[in-house]
């Protein structure tokens, strides 16, 4: 469980080609969706991890070799902060709700059943730190996603918001 629901969460992996960046895009959103918090993705090292709840990578770990993302995943473990891999098939979970966990882990309740945090009414809105309910767009600016309530997004982004519909 994510203690401080404002604090972003940062993706990191290679962003060495176009495909490399769009799959750090691409999990950007999904996260931004799953979490139901703001979702930052680097393509350089000029994030300092400890300003983030956790730190997740569009591949295995293992897999990272010289890229940014080896540098940022480093200092995240070194600092205390979680570091999320891609999860197995086996590890993606459903929550009652329709909402798959295909990429975080969906906390599981005392009742032994997993309950997402817009179930948990963990989701707020990256402008106004309110809860999210069930109204909630994802809007895009620069290389984040905020997760925000319809009217918050068309006051903070007036001009260079949008919501998502096409990442792919
Ligand atoms: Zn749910
Ligand atoms: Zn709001």
């Amino acid at each position: 469980m994510l203690a401080q629901p404002l604090v972003p969460v940062l993706v990191t992996g290679p962003a060495s080609t176009p495909a490399d960046v769009k799959a750090l895009r691409a999990l950007a959103y999904n996260i931004a969706y799953e979490l139901g918090r703001a979702v930052t993705w680097a393509t350089g090292t000029d994030h300092d991890v400890r300003d983030y709840a956790a730190v997740y990578t569009t591949c295995p770990v293992t897999e990272l070799s010289t890229d940014p993302a080896l540098l940022l995943v480093g200092e995240a473990l070194a600092a205390g902060v979680d570091v999320g891999e891609p999860l197995s098939a086996d590890e993606v979970v459903e929550c009652p709700c329709g909402l798959v966990g295909r990429h975080t882990r969906i906390p599981v309740g005392e009742d032994g059943e997993p309950h997402c945090n817009e179930c948990r009414g963990a989701d707020v809105c990256g402008w106004c730190g309110e809860s999210l309910e069930d109204d909630a767009t994802l809007v895009e600016r620069g290389t984040a996603f905020y997760p925000l309530h319809p009217a918050c997004a068309a006051e903070s982004f007036p001009t260079t918001g949008r919501t998502l519909v096409d990442v792919a």
